[in-house]
């Protein structure tokens, strides 16, 4: 699939059917796979065949929406799993255990940021955040002799920040780490992480990529690029023998492209669960083969709301980085030229109590904690997510009392439009 174009990744990759198979991928609905022989399996437990025993480590229809993830972001393996959440913590603890250290963008979703400042810190893995905007030197200065690797978001969520990747990158490169890439916004269709010098990404696959709300999951992708061997002091996990497998170093008998992959899959999904279910996978892909042409849609959509938004005169602020004036406008246009996601947000003059006459106002527009999917949805911070801080809390961290996220969905620009002014003009 490398040969051809990402649109017809998102279609056709990962799954070729021989002659009298199945044109639509198989839900492989068995828990386990039969065997001739004890030897037989014995090779697959000791890594030496490939092949499938039980679903908890590997399943064919999970295996092939993978695939085409892979194939979309350019990368030379991956794997799924039940959430993106899972993925995000699969991704960092391969590499980082107790007494080890990662520096993260502090522009992140904030189920990340918890995982990262309250239950990663309890099983002994320290972070130092970092601003997005940070100078080289503030980022340069953030690594200690056991940090393992660096953490972004492409497009933050919410905040709508825009990752320098290249700089992230470099830092990272310079401190003989990998930068991780959480591109579950952008999605491959807007952004390639890979290509700007990330080593691994991921993502929930809950938001575009599934793209109609049906199905939470995750998925993580190895660049193949990261050269582990040229540090095996900083990760023994890679490059030492796993004695849980036999004396396996992953390093060695996978080499860059597979090493990464095989060992999250060998360790931290027999050990710690989290597959996605073969009939997720399968709604994913469904999601997957249209993803090039609904991204553009998502994006034309928030850019029309973002500039009516702008000219309205009960709005103070709109932020989404197609805005020229917006701050990430020109990180934006560089890392995201085709479109950056559906997701605006912005804050009305009245604060609170404007936000919530405003969102019950909304006819077409769910009030829901979602986003990226084919509908619209909206949430105020305020009186939800955030909702047991005052006022100036709410100001200090970055959420106004007014703000609203609007996710933009597939319907016509100009009935969301309509619907918008309609529910503003209720707002005294
Ligand atoms: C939603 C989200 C997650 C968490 O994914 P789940 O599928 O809800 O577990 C992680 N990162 C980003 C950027 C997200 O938007």
């Amino acid at each position: 699939m490398s040969d051809f174009r990402l649109d017809t990744a998102c279609v056709q990759g990962g799954y070729t059917p021989g002659n009298g198979e199945p044109r639509q991928i198989p839900i492989v609905q068995s828990t386990t796979f039969k065997y001739n022989t004890g030897e037989d399996m014995g090779r697959l437990f000791d890594l030496e065949d490939s092949g499938y025993f039980y679903t908890r480590l590997q399943n064919p229809t999970n295996d092939a929406v993978a695939a085409k993830i892979a194939a979309l972001e350019g990368g030379t393996a991956a794997m799924l799993t039940s959430s993106g959440q899972a993925a995000n913590f699969f991704a960092l603890f391969n590499l980082a255990g107790c007494g080890d250290h990662i520096v993260a963008s502090s522009s992140i979703y904030g189920g990340t940021f918890n995982l990262f400042s309250v239950t990663m810190a309890r099983m002994g893995i320290e972070t130092t955040f970092v601003s997005p905007d940070c100078t080289e030197a503030e980022l340069n200065a953030a690594f200690r002799e056991n940090t393992k690797c660096v953490f972004g978001e492409t497009i933050a969520n919410p905040a709508l920040t825009v990752l320098d990747i290249e700089l992230f990158a470099r830092a990272a490169h310079a401190h003989g780490v990998p930068l991780i890439v959480d591109n579950t916004f952008a999605t491959p269709v807007n952004c390639r992480p890979f290509e700007w010098g990330a080593d691994i990404v991921t993502h929930s696959t809950t938001k575009y990529m599934d793209g109609h709300g049906a199905a939470v999951g995750g998925a993580i992708v190895d660049s193949g690029r990261f050269d582990w061997m040229a540090h095996p002091d900083k990760f023994p996990g890679l490059c030492s023998p796993d004695e849980s497998y036999h004396g396996i170093t992953y390093a060695e008998k996978f080499g860059r492209e597979g090493a990464f992959i095989t060992k999250c899959t060998a360790q931290l999904m027999r050990d710690f669960g989290s597959i996605q279910s073969p009939q997720h996978a399968f709604y994913l892909n469904l999601g997957l083969e249209s993803l090039h042409v609904r991204m553009p849609r998502h994006c034309a959509n928030a850019q029309a709301v973002a500039e009516f938004l702008q000219k309205h005169p009960k709005v103070s602020r709109v932020r989404y980085c197609g805005l020229p004036g917006d701050p990430y406008y020109d990180r934006a246009r560089k890392y995201l030229p085709n479109g950056s996601c559906g997701v605006v947000s912005f804050e009305l003059k009245g604060g609170r109590e404007a936000a919530s006459l405003f969102m019950n106002s909304l006819k077409l527009a769910a009030i829901e904690t979602h986003v990226a999917d084919a509908r619209t949805c909206c949430l105020n911070p305020a009186t939800t997510t955030h909702r047991q801080m005052t006022d100036a809390q709410l100001e200090a961290a970055g959420v106004p009392a007014g703000l609203v996220r609007m996710s933009c969905g597939l319907e016509a620009a100009e009935d969301l439009i309509a619907d918008i002014a309609q529910a503003l003009d209720q707002v005294k």
